[in-house]
């Protein structure tokens, strides 16, 4: 403990000089390395890598993340030691590359790249070829002898900093360029010569001096200078925010900002920029994968502009540059242990590496690598487990086309198959639209030509994303893999009017509001709604595929499997009728943390019967209702039992307050007035009068504060006492059926051990009794949920009566934030997006208060009873996030809806591996 703080005041010490804040990277060595992505982001981290593994990276320097942090700490400035490191760096730089900024016959060119630790396609920016100015532009001409290509990056370059630093919109530049295209009349970007280049040059420079009222800087450490503090303000443009909130990254961490010595890939037919991967990240497959252009620069081949080229015809056109970015890439994979996504440039046919990082994945691909990994010996199953992100697992539950109704329909067009999956939606154009449609409970396919990382909103709520041009590495693919989402892009006989809101397609016009459906993995697009059917993997676990034909049910159980070996908690299903039980077991659970009985009172016919108990004013008439109640409760434990074949069952006594199996007072009302006013009387109308004055009586101001949980065992024992039998009945019966049952009956609600005492007599005693009519004698535990402050807090007192805990997060999170559930929506957004809140505390724990109040539960609880069983079954035991921290705090288990079980075994796992219990 001592340690750490020490070390984190070192790191936030305000003596810059006191540690590097710039790593530089080249001539075969680097400062950094793979294990400090923290300090370098990403892609700085890579560069170093490559450097010392031998690889051909142009060199560079890497500011560090911490920079970043003080950029804002600092209002916008850098302290002057940490500028002196930079210059430093930069003559460092300009040896190694043996050029010099602003030079007129040799000039060093530079790209200014952001990199945080995590990856976040087009969310921040990079600028190339840096370092040009009116004269360096000749000194480029000198050295290359290519007056073409000189004025060609010096216009690119004004155009991204005009844009990027100076915030002149894109399409100002873009004007004037179309302008000088039309005036020499040509129709390629390509086509135009030297000349045209200087003077679209002219013009560029006249829009920003217009624009700015200064004119372009002409001095190189200015450019750079503004282009790194642009980089860091990118870190927090309104995107990259959003994007941080959907991904859970938090802003603090900040971007690295990495400044490289230019390579061309736009010096002519024998050079070229690509990008790539080692395995397909749709399918997973084990093939080179990935796009090219010949003649081009970085951006060229993401901003869809021109269609790239497949990797394997490089093989064709620069076989020797192939084949040696085939022998490097296939060299990191092994090296990273993991699928990489890289970036590559040939200038004049000499290889360049620029990038290399962990492929993003489809949650398909992600199964099929970890597992061919294994397979190929080049991790270890441990490994694997850490390489599958738990939440993608959800992507092989999502449901497919029903292939018989698919095959139907023909296919107006095909694109490229970027992300596997069935969408089918309601067109809509923009972003907002399928944002606006999704809240009024539409179902949308976002179309567009193509996507930018503005329409990040639309794209996270759309079933699937089309797309009329880009290639499998445009954004909308790596997007759209990402979140799992279907998405074909480069769709190219598509004809898009965004504004008029349609498209036309094979003769077909398509409006707004037009149902459409593609599938993600063929890229055939329909014009229908097509019925979906669930994956493959759900076909197996309700029998009605055979295990051994589907590959990737082989794959999950193998996985998950491996999982389960590394896992110290047990898994558990909220589950509350026997059919979600089979299906939980089925998917790995070996539990039920919580089955509430209540919602069997929802059951066909049981509603009166319910209401019947509720209505009665009087004990007697309550037990008639009561046992009537009791052999349709225990037959429904016999089936939740039996399906959990002798797994530990929790069954919560009842919860919610009784109006909730009432009709609504309002609704009552009217019917009573409407009776009296047609002139209705006797029976019926006594009947439903006497129902609403019932209603009225159990009418509370705040029900979920009010007569619910073990208040309501407390003021109508029998209630508990007909359950406990139910239970005790269904136990007994199994018990004697050969299946050994240990039912654990759990208490809610409770915050004063008495309240648990006065139910646990109860339980007792109607427990002695069912044994012994039943003539057998059987284990069972009484328990509670700690869900309510006063519980934690008391939890020392609480585990004197109480056999096990589980933790009611959904309730507690209520209780100790004081916000309503139901009503939070409307102001946990709010919250959010104000920073006051970093998560819906709702959905993923909140480990500062939450937290504290379930380890102190845990510390208390222990204490008294160091055997003391321990649990959680509120939505937390389905988050990863969650379970890392109930890993921490050491519980027994966590519990959740049935088809988070996968995801919870293999987050289980990964917490196993990474932290340690008690840390
Ligand atoms: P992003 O994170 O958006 O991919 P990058 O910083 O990787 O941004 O750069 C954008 C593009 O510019 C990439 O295609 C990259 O390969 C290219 N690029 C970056 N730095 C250089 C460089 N020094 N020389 C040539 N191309 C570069
Ligand atoms: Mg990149
Ligand atoms: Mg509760």
């Amino acid at each position: 403990m001592a340690k750490k703080t020490s070390k984190k005041t070192m790191s936030s010490s305000s003596s810059p000089k006191s540690h590097k804040h710039v790593y530089f990277f080249g001539n075969g060595k680097a400062d950094g390395n793979r294990h400090m992505k923290d300090l370098l982001g990403g892609k700085g981290s890579g560069l170093a890598e490559m450097t010392n593994a031998g690889l051909p990276v142009p060199p560079g320097l890497t500011i560090t993340t911490e920079v970043c942090n003080i950029y804002y700490k600092e209002k916008a400035k850098i302290p002057a030691a940490i500028e002196r490191e930079i210059v430093e760096n930069l003559k460092k730089l300009e040896k190694a590359a043996g050029a010099t900024l602003g030079s007129s016959e040799n000039p060093l060119l530079v790209s200014v790249r952001s990199g945080a630790k995590f990856s976040m396609p087009g969310m921040m920016d990079t600028i190339l070829n840096l370092g040009l100015n009116d004269d360096a532009v000749e000194g480029l001409k000198h050295r290359t002898k290519n007056g073409r290509f000189s004025f060609d990056s010096y216009r690119r370059f004004i155009q991204m900093f005009g844009n990027v630093v100076l915030e002149i919109p894109k399409d100002v530049f873009e004007h004037e360029f179309d302008a000088v295209k039309k005036q020499r009349n040509v129709k390629l970007d390509t086509e135009l010569d030297e000349n045209a280049l200087r003077e679209v040059v002219e013009r560029y420079k006249g829009v920003v001096a217009k624009r700015t009222g200064r004119a372009f800087p002409q001095e190189p450490h200015t450019q750079l200078t503004m282009a790194r503090d642009a980089v860091f303000r990118s870190w927090m443009n309104p995107r990259a925010q959003e994007y941080r909130r959907i991904y859970d990254i938090p802003d603090h961490i900040g971007t690295a900002v990495n400044v490289q010595m230019m390579v061309f890939g736009n010096t002519g037919e024998r050079s070229a920029t690509g990008v790539g991967f080692t395995r397909n990240p749709a399918t997973g497959k084990k093939e080179f994968y990935g796009e090219f252009l010949i003649n081009a620069q970085g951006e060229d081949v993401v901003a869809g502009i021109r269609t790239p080229q497949t990797i394997g015809e490089l093989e064709l056109v620069l076989p020797n540059a192939y084949k040696q970015l085939r022998q490097i890439t296939t060299r990191l994979e092994k090296h990273y242990k993991d699928v990489q996504d890289f970036e590559f440039t040939i200038q004049d046919e000499r290889l360049f590496m620029l990038q290399t990082r962990s492929g993003k994945r489809t949650g398909y691909a992600a199964v099929i690598i970890a597992t061919d990994l294994v397979a190929e010996h080049l991790v270890t199953p441990k490994e694997a487990i850490l390489l599958v992100d738990p939440e993608a697992l959800n992507q092989l539950l999502a449901p497919g086309f029903d292939p018989a109704e698919w095959k139907k329909i023909p296919a107006v067009t095909k694109g490229l198959p970027a992300s596997p999956g069935a969408a089918s939606g309601q067109v809509v154009f923009t972003a907002d639209d399928a944002v606006k449609w999704t809240r009024e409970g539409k179902q949308v396919v976002l179309v567009r030509r193509e996507t930018v990382p503005d329409d990040i909103h639309g794209m996270f709520v759309a079933q699937g994303i089309l797309t009329a041009t880009g290639g499998m590495t445009s954004h909308a693919a790596v997007v759209g893999r990402q979140m799992g989402k279907p998405s074909v892009v480069g769709a190219g006989e598509l004809r898009i009017d965004e504004h008029g809101r349609t498209f036309k397609i094979g003769g077909h016009t398509v409006k707004e509001g037009d149902y459409i459906s593609f599938d993600g993995l063929s890229g055939e697009v329909k014009l229908a709604r097509v019925a979906s059917k669930p994956s493959e993997i759900l076909q197996v676990l309700d029998g009605s595929l055979a295990a051994k034909k589907s590959d990737i049910y082989l794959r999950f159980e193998k996985l998950l499997t491996w999982a389960d070996k590394y896992r110290r908690l047990g898994i558990r299903a909220n589950a509350d009728l026997p059919d979600q039980a089979e299906l939980a077991y089925a998917f790995g659970a070996r539990g039920i943390g919580l089955c509430r009985t209540e919602h069997m009172f929802f059951g066909e016919g049981r509603i009166p019967i319910v209401q019947e108990m509720i209505l009665a004013d009087n004990e007697a008439d309550r037990r008639k209702a009561l046992d009537k109640l009791l052999p349709l409760q225990r037959d429904d434990f016999y089936g939740v039992f039996k399906a959990m074949h002798g797994s530990p069952v929790t069954i919560r006594t009842i919860d919610p307050p009784l109006h909730e199996f009432l009709p609504k007072r309002e609704e009552l009302m009217v019917e009573v007035a409407v009776m009296e006013a047609t002139g209705k009387s006797g029976r019926a109308l006594e009947e439903k009068k006497h129902l609403l004055a019932r209603v009225e009586q159990l009418h509370e101001f705040n029900p979920m504060l009010g007569h619910r949980g073990v208040r309501l065992g407390i003021t109508y024992p029998e209630i508990t006492e007909m359950q406990t039998r139910a239970i005790m009945e269904a136990a007994c019966r199994l018990n004697k059926e050969g299946l050994k049952i240990v039912p654990e009956i759990m208490i809610p609600l409770v915050g004063s051990v008495k309240e648990l005492r006065d139910q646990k007599v109860i339980v007792d005693r109607v427990a002695a009794e069912t044994m012994k009519a039943q003539g057998v004698k059987i284990k069972y535990l009484v328990g509670t949920m700690i869900e309510i402050p006063r519980g934690a807090v008391t939890a020392d007192q609480i585990a004197q009566v109480a056999q096990f805990f589980s933790f009611g997060t959904n309730d507690l999170t209520q209780l100790t934030f004081g916000f309503s559930r139901d009503d939070a929506g409307k102001f946990l957004r709010i919250y959010q997006e104000k920073k006051i809140l970093d998560k819906d505390p709702f959905a993923s724990i909140d480990t500062e208060g939450v937290g504290a109040l379930v380890r102190m539960g845990v510390e208390r609880g222990r204490k008294t009873s160091p055997d003391l069983k321990l649990g959680i079954c509120g939505e937390h035991g389905g988050d990863p996030s969650s379970i890392h921290f109930f890993e921490k705090v050491g519980l027994d288990y966590v519990s959740c809806s049935p088809y988070r079980v996968p995801v919870a075994r293999l987050a289980a796992a990964q917490a196993a591996l990474s932290v340690k219990v008690g840390d």
